[in-house]
């Protein structure tokens, strides 16, 4: 065997051996989660449950019931409606992990977006997932993934992606955006069938309060913010007040008339639930940041986005400490308790729930000390 032949062999198996590792690891981002229910979650359903044409496909997902000893409301958080903004999702992972509700009902969806979890947006450098270590010392991983649903699921993209009931239209991509399409077809693409069955749930259990938990880049207008349905104004802003006197600067913001397909527009429109969407600060997947990797996605230190605050350029203060996720997860989860409160007292559908860290008690410590 000459001398070139035997270079092309082993190159040949180098490349054999790259694809093997390579194509390992993409089918293990399919993998879902490890989420470990604590003693408050009475019941694990599937959004299948509500729409069966979702049974086996990659949109369906797992709903966590927290059903309370007391009668009362019925509240539902999304989380993982953008599979690639963690605060969101861990936010969830959090309530259902730990929560206990003891009047009313709580609904939690961590993946509202399944798909969306089994990639990650090409080209953007981020990191496959994220590591918290729970009060036994053991490490938790949680997946990083895509703003839409996997096009292994769903595809071809349109070339422009006309909203099913306004007609509006938009980039085909958007056609893969959990929250451009509600409130969704059952004939529709796989998207459209997920939103469809959200929006059959929160119908048939009768949700009267809707969070939709959500990140953005920190030099996106709508930040450190809810958005709110008109019908659902009297609830944030009595809610916001709370938030400011527990010193988290909240935005309300009212949901444009004309912007279709999102929560807090359309659940609002078509179902009885008031519908509330909230935003932090994530540096990793805005359009200025430096180097992206799990440490930009959990601490969001950016020296590009402490520059980028001096030149006036972001909607949120931004300093060496950065956006933690810390940060990012408390104001979840004291919006979820200040508004569910909030609700309860406006309504009289009494929702409460305890066992959740707030902002304050979050900040002094981590996110994973409170996962199992
Ligand atoms: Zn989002």
């Amino acid at each position: 065997m000459k001398r070139h032949h035997i270079t092309a062999i082993i190159l040949l198996l180098a490349a054999a051996a790259i694809c093997v590792y390579a194509g390992g690891l993409f089918l293990s981002l399919r993998e879902p989660d490890v989420i470990k229910p604590g003693e408050g979650v009475t019941e694990v359903r599937k959004l299948s449950d509500y729409f069966a044409p979702l049974k086996g496909t990659r949109g369906d997902t797992d709903i966590y019931v927290l059903k309370g000893e007391g009668d009362g409301g019925r509240v539902l958080v999304l989380g993982g409606t953008h599979a690639n903004e963690p605060s969101g999702y861990l936010a969830a992972v959090v309530l259902v992990e730990k929560a206990k509700v003891t009047a009313g009902e709580l609904f939690v969806i961590p993946r509202a977006n399944n798909s969306a979890f089994t990639h990650n947006d090409s080209q953007e450098g981020a990191p496959l997932y994220l590591h918290l270590t729970n009060p036994a010392g053991e490490e938790r991983a949680f997946r990083y993934g895509s703003r839409a649903t996997n096009v292994i699921d769903q595809w071809p993209d349109p070339d422009v992606y006309e909203h099913a009931s306004s007609g509006q239209q938009l980039s085909g991509s958007e056609t893969r955006n959990l929250n451009r399409g509600y409130p969704g077809r059952a004939d529709g693409n796989l998207t459209e069938q997920m939103c469809y069955a959200i929006t059959e749930m929160i119908k048939k259990e009768d949700i009267g309060l809707t969070f939709d938990l959500h990140e953005a880049s920190p030099e996106y207008p709508v930040i450190h913010a809810t958005v709110a349905h008109e019908k659902a104004m009297d609830i944030a802003a009595i809610g916001s007040f709370e938030l400011d006197m527990l010193g988290i600067a909240m935005a309300l913001e009212p949901s444009p008339v004309n912007l279709r397909g999102l929560t807090h527009r359309e659940l609002g429109d078509y179902t009885d639930t008031y519908p509330l969407l909230m935003e932090t600060a994530n540096a990793s997947q805005g359009r200025l940041r430096g180097a992206t990797n799990e440490k930009l996605a959990l601490d969001g230190k950016d020296k590009f986005y402490v520059a980028a605050e001096k030149l006036g350029m972001l909607y949120v203060p931004y300093d060496e400490n950065g956006h933690s996720i810390e940060e990012r997860v408390g104001r979840h989860l004291q919006g979820i308790l200040s508004y569910t409160t909030a609700y309860s007292d406006f309504s009289g559908n009494v929702v409460t729930i305890e066992n959740v860290p707030g902002y304050e008690e979050v900040m002094a410590s981590t996110v994973g000390n409170f996962l199992n």
